[in-house]
């Protein structure tokens, strides 16, 4: 048995369970949160502003989004989650301009919230400070209000474990939408009671959450670069409301998960791309797991969106204080090597368990770089070298043609995204 380091208490899954207790072992504790040097964090934000890559990456995107649209009926569920979507993300939209519906007593509302936030379905909910280092600089002038209510909404277990799939990707969207929703109604709760409440669809980000999200104490960043809470690890959506409340910050929680991750280490040995590090590095002020995006991207296109890293972890299928006393009793990870927890199929090429992994030829990883005027210009220059030089007029017309293309998509776009951006 290993010696304990500290306990974690944290509220029941659902309304009325009773609070579990997670043990973290002495030799995972690390810090609350995540290790960060804040004077690199404000450099980095400064010098290099964080932006979508909807609008860095748009040209991937639009490729990955042509191969995935090949697949005829997740084409079709595609178009439908976008028609049932634009409405829940035009009207979270308009949330930042209502005015509160009634008059504050002046007390401290936190406990209020969390209590209706957990009765709309939210299993993970807390607060902190709006952090402006991770506004996006396309939406620089969207956060009208100063505290944070982060906000997490399971996605169904069975669902999930059949990742990559069509029934995930089908319950991948339907969480984001039953979740869009229920943060409306939460926002107009927050009005009752006096305050004003700024809703971000979760399919609208102002900015990658996750970083809020630790600070608010409700889980810490996996090797998987998603959010990973203490009762579904990586198995929910996440969203959030800015806020002028009277409300309390709650304060980062040190799970264990930092150090875990590099025990564990089942997505990284069971990533189908290898877009997964094994080591941590330092990135713009945070020590962190950095995912590969161009690694990653080719296999979400090809694979109904993979998210294999997300079905493999033992956090998600197991929790987190089942699986951190297996680690405190064993000194092993619970699940890992069995074919339940890190087996997957890839459409097309069969069956992989433990040990076993898909092989790709050279082209599988080739894909368009940055945004779409990036890669107009790209192609322009490519075609005009293997012309010995000579630029036509169709050659001109093809680039004038993408270049438009790109800006008309940008005006259009206003960062509006369907996956959590990578941080
Ligand atoms: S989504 Fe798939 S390819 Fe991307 S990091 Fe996760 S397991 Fe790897
Ligand atoms: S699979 Fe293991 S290493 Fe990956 S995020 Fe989950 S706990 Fe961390």
């Amino acid at each position: 048995m290993l010696k304990i380091g500290h306990e974690v208490v944290r509220p029941g899954k659902n309304v009325g369970d009773s609070p579990v207790t997670i043990p973290v072992p002495e030799e995972l504790e690390t810090v609350p949160g995540i290790p960060k040097i804040q004077r690199e964090v404000d450099w980095y934000a400064r010098e290099y502003p964080v932006e979508t890559m909807n609008i860095t990456e748009r040209a991937s995107r639009d490729w990955a989004n042509a191969i995935r649209d090949q697949h005829v009926e997740m084409r079709e569920i595609r178009k439908e989650h976008d028609k049932l979507n634009r409405s829940l993300i035009m009207g979270a939209r308009l949330t930042g301009d209502l005015e509160p519906t009634a008059e504050p007593t002046g007390e401290d509302v936190s406990e209020l919230i969390k209590a209706k936030a957990r009765e709309l379905g939210y299993v993970e909910v807390g607060f902190t400070a709006y952090d402006t280092h991770y506004t996006y600089q396309s939406k620089k002038d969207w956060v009208k209000f100063p505290h944070v209510i982060c906000l997490a909404y399971e996605q169904d277990f069975e669902p999930t474990q059949t990742i990559p799939s069509v029934d995930a990707e089908i319950v991948h969207s339907s969480t984001y939408r039953t979740e869009g929703a229920a943060g409306l109604e939460l926002g107009n709760y927050v009005r009752s009671l006096g305050y004003r409440a700024q809703v971000h669809s979760p399919n609208d980000n102002t900015g990658p959450y996750i970083p809020m999200f630790v600070a608010a104490g409700l889980g810490q960043l996996g090797a998987c670069g998603y959010l990973l809470t203490p009762h579904v690890g990586s198995r929910c959506r996440i969203m959030m409301i800015t806020t002028d409340a009277n409300i309390t910050y709650d304060q980062p929680v040190d799970y264990g998960i930092h150090a875990f991750c590099q025990v564990c280490q089942v997505c990284v040995n069971r990533c189908p791309g290898r877009a997964l590090m094994r080591d941590k590095i330092w990135w713009r002020g945070i020590e962190k797991n950095k995912l590969y995006f161009k690694r990653c991207r080719p296999v979400m296109a090809r694979y109904l969106g993979c998210g294999i890293c997300m079905k493999v972890c033992p956090i998600q299928k197991y929790g987190l204080q089942n699986v951190m006393e297996h680690y405190a009793e064993t000194g092993q990870v619970l699940g890992k090597g069995t074919h339940d927890l890190e087996g997957y199929s890839l459409e097309g090429k069969g069956y992989f368990g433990p040990g076993e992994m898909p092989v790709f030829d050279a082209g599988f990883f080739s894909m368009p770089q940055g945004d779409t005027e990036e890669w107009a210009f790209q192609q322009f220059k490519d075609k005009a070298n293997a012309n010995g030089g000579n630029i036509t007029d169709e050659m001109l017309e093809e680039f004038r043609a993408e270049v438009a293309r790109g800006l008309t998509q940008s005006r259009d776009n206003m960062g509006m995204m369907e996956e959590e951006d990578y941080i």
